[in-house]
């Protein structure tokens, strides 16, 4: 049981990637923290995906520069908490001229400073682990970071507890709040505010304010596929990632990009699929992904989309595909007109909901604002935030 002695500046629910940035951003000002979840240990969308810290490809304006923001962070924290950057950079493989055409669009933009367009001959030159064919160009961006999540969630949080003092009431769901009460399955926490970061789970704190935002759930197939026997030193992408990641899509050639995969690539396009390749310390590989939405979504991975995905890897990469190691499903929140939100259910509470697939990428910079705006220090508020 709880003991009803203690009392925290700040009670967080979740301990997901939301809730640990939030944790981190409360202690760096010196707040005491309390982190509640209902799981042993991290098992949600957080320790479920590539570990893809990326800036290039976000949607532009905030999105991008908070990415940036949480690249940054990831590279304060991960030394002191004993995180690995297991690879820097990314590659988007142009497999079509209107793909390229889209990576020179960007280029052009704000978001394209730092980054480069190879040549054919260049990007089988820099990285000849690409050795599929027929290549219009690659967009080159340094900007990204690559953590193993699995291990990277856990050791933040061990961080954040050794180092900084966050209290963790592990295996222990929250079942009401009203501050300075949270009442759990374990008693109740003491603290002065909360901030709830549920991660998918639309159904137990505040439903009715998580409708509002017309939030509903997507589930991704992943796979690990054994090691290549080369080693990459970027993530890579490829076309399908040009017509779906929002900072390329939304530029006005990616419309031609998308006429011409409705017509090479349906397939994709229907499952929600584009390529995603990061390599493990190991040398495995983890690739993905589809996207498919529901309220509830089945728990099933089917194989033809994971064929459609290892489709799109031989298509990059050529040679033999490694034989599948793991394969699984996550599920994060999604709204078609939104990356996240933050509402403000109660006085001196707060909901933060990343609702697309960016959680990684972006929550150290909007745990910053939400902190800020709770405990003060700006004149932002919560709707401003969204
Ligand atoms: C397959 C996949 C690949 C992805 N790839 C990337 C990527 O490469 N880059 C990127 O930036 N993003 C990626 N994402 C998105 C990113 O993982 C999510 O946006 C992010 O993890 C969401 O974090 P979270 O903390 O909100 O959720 P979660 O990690 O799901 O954590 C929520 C936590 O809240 C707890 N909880 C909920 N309700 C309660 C309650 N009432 N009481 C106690 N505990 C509660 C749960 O137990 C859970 O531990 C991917 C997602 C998936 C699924």
């Amino acid at each position: 049981m709880i003991s009803r002695q203690e009392q925290f500046d700040l009670a967080i629910v979740g301990a997901g990637i939301v809730g640990l940035a939030h944790a981190l951003a409360a202690v760096r000002r010196g707040l005491s923290v309390v982190v509640i979840d209902r799981d042993a240990q991290a098992n949600g969308a957080s320790v479920r995906n590539f570990g893809f810290i990326t800036v290039s490809g976000q949607e532009r304006g905030q999105v991008w520069r908070r990415a940036m923001r949480s690249r940054d962070i990831w590279l304060e924290v991960a030394k002191p908490a004993g995180i690995d950057v297991i690879q820097r950079g990314a590659v988007v493989v142009a497999r079509r001229p209107e793909a390229r055409a889209v990576a020179e669009a960007f280029l052009r933009t704000e978001m394209g400073e730092g980054c480069l367009l190879l040549e054919p001959d260049e990007l089988r030159g820099r990285y000849p682990q690409l050795a599929g064919q027929d290549f219009a160009g690659g967009l080159w961006s340094p900007h990204e970071v690559r953590v193993e999540s699995h291990e990277a969630i856990p050791r933040l949080a061990a961080w954040l507890a050794e180092r900084h003092g966050v209290a963790f009431r592990r295996e222990t769901a929250a079942r009401s709040i009203a501050p300075p009460d949270i009442e759990t399955s374990r008693g109740v926490v003491h603290a002065g505010k909360v901030i709830v970061c549920p991660g998918d789970d639309l159904a137990t704190l505040y439903p009715e304010r998580i409708a509002q935002y017309a939030v509903t759930r997507c589930k991704l197939q992943m796979m690990r596929l054994a090691d290549p026997g080369f080693r990459l030193p970027v993530s890579v992408m490829s076309d399908l990632g040009l017509a779906r990641y929002a900072g390329y899509a939304a530029l006005p050639e990616a419309a031609a990009l998308r006429r011409k995969l409705q017509v090479d690539q349906r397939d994709a396009l229907d499952n929600g699929v584009h390529l995603i390749v990061v390599q493990s310390a190991d040398g495995t590989l983890v690739i993905g992904d589809s996207h498919h939405y529901a309220t509830t979504p089945d728990p099933f991975a089917s194989e033809r989309v994971d064929e459609i995905i290892l489709d799109e890897f031989s298509a990059v990469f050529g040679g033999p595909t490694p034989r599948a190691l793991e394969r699984w499903t996550g599920i994060y929140a999604s709204a078609s007109d939104r990356t996240m939100f933050v509402d403000a259910p109660q006085e001196n509470v707060r909901l933060v909901m990343i609702t697309s697939g960016i959680g990684a990428s972006t929550s150290f910079a909007i745990a910053e604002e939400v902190i800020d705006e709770l405990f003060g220090s700006t004149a932002a508020d919560a709707r401003k935030i969204a």
